[in-house]
């Protein structure tokens, strides 16, 4: 008599008991659909930690649901609505509901074939609130999103006022690497494989890339909470003064490596900033620390969430500064590069399929923005190739923070440097073959050549615009401007062709 049950659809991000959808819902009088869709695994050339993560964590909380007393329906399809179809065809299910999903598409399509969507609580800051939050102003600054959603969540507030005096750390988070040479950072622990891992990876091997998961990623919600709890008792107290330091001798520093579990739903965003606000409460871990991490989970990711919903999917091809370049071979890894800063972070993205936020944002999307790469090319690349990669938070990262593609909708300065940022930031510079203080000759590092080239390849719209002005009137003024965009071609060609 299995007609007479309902059916919930978990999505491959949701993989928490506690979301809407499932939390309504009842083993006597439910079951769970599950699908690993055959089109979404070749939408896109996927990095295999990335997929390995998804299809391994969506089969332990298959589990997990089952030993709870769940009948669960985990099944492969050609897509997600044949999946469905067939679920339909197998159980005759009297409704079909799901959490609201993370995507548009996704949205459009559980819709499309007669899903009851159950209001979303898997972020803190529902769509529909960012849009009332939205209304009406006309520019959405990430600081005001976030001092509201500190005062509305009562995170880190001392009634009225910010615990420690003050909103914002990002002053003493701006450290570059420690200048002892320190490069003692946390080690976060690894996760053994099994033989679900084994399975997947062998199932997934031909139609990836990347190494191989050697288990730093958690798969369950058991492994998702020792991460935290390392996280909490190791990295955080020393995570704040170096959050945007780049370093050869650790890939993690003290990053949380939290991102990933929390898209897929294995960790909850509040129980993460409770756990670190104890900490601070505690006297475990200093106020900067708390707050710039804070700031990254209840601010930076709420905020993308929240635009990605409010702009729409015309947002996916904004580019207003004309960005048309192709993925160069340096990035698709069909060439090496000498770029030392580029070839330290793409290693770390083929390790570890992860890089953090300021390899992300002054490395990759700096390269890509003074480069002129195509925008939505770009967000697909990360997309794929980040264990934490999702539409919602790649495409607002990419197009408006990165490329500035949105023409300063969500960004309101470009985040283009040269060698410069990158040398204080980083100890990429010392024994890379390039000169990151030359723009022009054969040695001169490409970013201070494309920087300089940038701002005057964009000189009309950036010169009305008071947070670089004055960089693009310090190049209007440059003696050698000619000899620079002369190196500029010869730099682009060069990274057309993978010789760079
Ligand atoms: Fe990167 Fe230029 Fe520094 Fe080399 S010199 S590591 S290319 S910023």
């Amino acid at each position: 008599m299995t007609a007479t049950l309902d059916t919930v659809w978990v999505l491959g991000d949701q993989l928490d008991t506690r979301l809407a959808a499932l939390r309504s819902a009842d083993p006597r009088t439910h079951r769970v659909l599950m699908v690993v869709s055959e089109t979404k695994l070749t939408s896109k050339h996927w990095h295999i930690q990335r997929a390995h993560l998804v299809l391994t964590a969506m089969h332990r909380y298959a589990h997990s649901l089952r030993a709870a007393g769940w009948t669960v329906d985990l099944r492969d399809a050609p897509s997600l609505p044949s999946g469905l179809a067939a679920h339909r065809a197998e159980f005759a299910p009297g409704e079909v509901s799901a959490t609201e999903p993370a995507s548009i598409d996704g949205r459009a399509m559980l819709l499309a074939h007669g899903v009851r969507l159950v209001r979303t609580d898997q972020f803190l800051c529902h769509p529909e609130e960012f849009a009332e939050w939205a209304a009406g102003r006309h520019v959405l600054r990430m600081e005001d999103f976030y001092r509201w959603q500190r005062r509305r969540l009562d995170v880190l507030m001392d009634g009225d006022e910010p615990a420690g005096g003050r909103w914002n750390f990002d002053e003493e988070n701006r450290q570059p690497p420690p200048k002892d040479g320190r490069n003692h950072w946390p080690v976060p622990p690894h996760f053994a494989l099994d033989d679900l891992d084994r399975d997947v990876v062998d199932r997934l091997r031909a139609r990836t890339w990347g190494d191989e998961p050697v288990g730093w990623w958690p798969t369950s919600r058991e492994q998702a909470l020792e991460r935290l709890d390392h996280f909490i008792t190791h990295s955080l107290p020393v995570f704040g003064p170096h959050e945007d330091a780049m370093t050869t001798g650790s890939w993690h520093l003290a990053h949380s490596l939290l991102a990933a579990p929390l898209n897929l739903s294995l960790l909850s965003p509040l129980e993460v900033v409770r756990a670190a606000e104890r900490s601070y409460r505690d006297g475990r871990a200093p106020i900067e620390s708390v707050e710039g991490f804070v700031r990254q989970i209840i601010g930076w990711r709420e905020y993308v969430h929240g635009v990605y919903w409010l702009w729409g999917p015309e947002y996916r091809s904004a580019n207003v500064l004309g960005a048309h370049r192709p993925l160069p071979p340096a990035l698709t890894g069909a060439a090496p590069t000498s770029m030392r800063c580029v070839s330290t972070t793409l290693h770390d993205v083929r390790a570890q399929g992860w890089a953090h936020h300021i390899q992300r944002l002054m490395v990759l999307g700096n390269l890509a923005l003074i480069a002129g790469i195509d925008p939505w090319a770009m967000t697909n690349w990360m997309w794929a190739g980040f264990v934490d990669g999702a539409e919602w938070v790649m495409t607002p990262n990419v197009i408006g923070m990165a490329l500035h593609a949105d023409g300063g909708r969500m960004a309101s300065k470009p985040y283009a440097a040269g060698g410069a940022y990158i040398d204080r930031m980083s100890d990429y510079c010392k024994g890379c073959a390039y000169d990151r203080t030359a723009r022009v000759g054969e040695n001169a590092c490409p970013f201070t050549t494309l920087y300089w080239d940038f701002l005057d390849r964009h000189r009309d719209r950036f010169v009305r615009n008071a947070r670089v002005a004055r960089q693009v009137r310090a190049g209007e003024r440059l003696g050698d401007m000619e000899a620079v965009r002369v190196r500029a071609r010869e730099v682009l060609a060069r990274l057309d062709s993978g010789t760079l």
